[in-house]
């Protein structure tokens, strides 16, 4: 007998009835800072494997994973016996060693590559990557006693205060004062090169402008604490740096002394093909920036670095929520996971698998201007249709295609990117079913567009 595959399906309008209910109290309660309930209208039920069903019963194929956080999908069952099994132990204890704690350390050290294992200290922070990221650059302060960090154009590392200021997106900060001082230079987005260069013949000058303003006596710019950077800027619309242009940014701050810090926070885990994303650029940075799906669904940050730099004072970074002992159980399991079932090797086949699919349909749709990313990070540039603005086009599309049962973030400026965070055991079938539904919404949107 054969089992019939589980597919989306949506058979409500959205929200649909029930959601609807949710939605109104939510917006009756809540800040009016809330995100994703405004333009992904669903109440949830919960979620099996790669789908999410909503409390009207409709069916999506999640391309959301909590923002990269479920790398197994929903409802793992070895990761939820792991976390119930603590759960029977022990949740919460603040930095104090414990076994489900030393399995997760040894598991995590192995993950990293020989030389930098050896040198590697970790540090457990509070449970968001926002803390993770303070504490990097706290302990890069502490280490350099400089006061500047150094982050590109179109960077993401955080909501908080700290972490804002060194973030691209502007609207957020428009209205905060007193933020900390960062300095923003170009990152490698070749597709819109901010120094309006092309590829083949701008020797990689967007790294390079880092380089003389810190070489020049009268460029103005005080020798920074730290440079922060991301290997594929995610919230920035899924851009993978240039192989070259991470290796200059790695020998500039080699030569001037400089911590070079990756924010591995969306990319960490496995979700770009390797457990981190820097080993895909031949560069060992000083400090790793990792969170999201190393918890195993469960909340969890750390830095890891060089020792070198570990002369921060005890209790230089606290924080009640660094002992979380279900994230520890559950991480280890997803270590576990991961390894035996050669998860890594599916992200690159079916990504490989994906990433084809979504280059067809750029050769069939005008409106879809570039494909990119790495593993399972991955995003399509929409462009304009008939004087459509760009990012209008991009919230139709990702609209019909919630309609269809498929459910993905935008991203990028004016969110004019799709951005797919699938689960990283996403099956060829699954990935086949989500080109089918992001091809009917590209369609029918061009269709809405061409009659309009
Ligand atoms: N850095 C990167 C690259 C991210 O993608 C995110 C979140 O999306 C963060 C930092 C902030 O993490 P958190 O939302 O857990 O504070």
């Amino acid at each position: 007998m054969t089992t019939q595959r589980m597919r989306a399906a949506v058979h409500t309008e959205l929200p649909g009835p029930v959601s609807r209910t949710f939605i109104a109290e939510q917006a009756a309660v809540e800040s009016s800072a809330r995100t994703y309930p405004r333009h992904t209208p669903i109440a949830i039920a919960g979620g099996s494997g790669s789908y999410l069903t909503d409390v009207d019963g409709n069916r999506f194929l999640d391309f959301l994973s909590g923002a990269g956080v479920l790398a197994l999908g929903h409802d793992h069952p070895e990761l939820i016996a792991a976390a119930a099994r603590q759960l029977g132990v022990a949740t919460q204890l603040l930095d104090f060693p414990t076994g489900a704690k030393q399995e997760f350390t040894r598991a995590l050290r192995a993950k990293l590559p020989a030389g930098l294992r050896d040198r590697a200290r970790i540090h457990f922070c509070g449970p968001t990557g926002a803390d993770a990221v303070d504490a990097a650059i706290k302990l890069c302060k502490t280490y350099t006693g400089r006061g500047e960090v150094v982050a590109f154009h179109g960077g993401f590392h955080g909501s908080t205060q700290s972490t804002i200021a060194l973030t691209g997106l502007r609207a957020p900060k428009e209205h905060l004062q007193n933020l900390a001082p960062a300095a923003f230079f170009p990152y490698s987005y070749c597709f819109r090169c901010p120094l309006d260069l092309t590829p083949d013949s701008c020797a990689i000058n967007c790294a390079r402008y880092l380089a003389n303003l810190l070489d020049d006596p009268n460029g103005g710019v005080r020798k920074p604490a730290a440079v922060i950077m991301e290997l594929v800027q995610g919230e920035g619309g899924v851009i993978p740096a240039r192989p070259e242009f991470v290796s200059q940014i790695r020998d500039i701050t080699r030569t001037h002394d400089i911590p070079l810090v990756v924010d591995e926070i969306q990319t960490g885990g496995g979700r770009t093909g390797t457990w981190y994303a820097f080993e895909q650029f031949g560069i060992e940075p000083d400090v790793i920036v990792s969170s999201k799906a190393i918890g195993g669904g469960h909340p969890l940050s750390v830095i890891i670095y060089d020792e070198r730099m570990d002369g921060w004072a005890a209790g230089a970074h606290t924080g009640t929520f660094r002992g979380n002992q279900l994230a520890f159980a559950a991480g280890a399991a997803l270590m576990r996971v991961v390894e035996r079932d050669d998860v890594l090797g599916n992200v690159r086949v079916v990504g490989e698998f994906l990433r084809d699919g979504l280059d067809r349909l750029a050769q069939r749709f005008g409106c879809l201007a570039d494909v990119r990313g790495r593993g399972l990070m991955l995003g399509v540039e929409i462009a304009p249709l008939d004087g459509m603005p760009a990012s209008k086009v991009s919230r139709q599309i990702h609209q019909a295609a919630l309609r269809r049962g498929l459910l993905y973030e935008l991203a990028g400026r004016d969110d004019r990117v799709a951005r797919f965070l699938p689960p990283l055991n996403l099956s060829l079938d699954e990935a086949a079913e989500a080109l089918e539904l992001f091809a009917e919404a590209v369609a029918v949107t061009e269709q809405a567009v061409a009659a309009s």
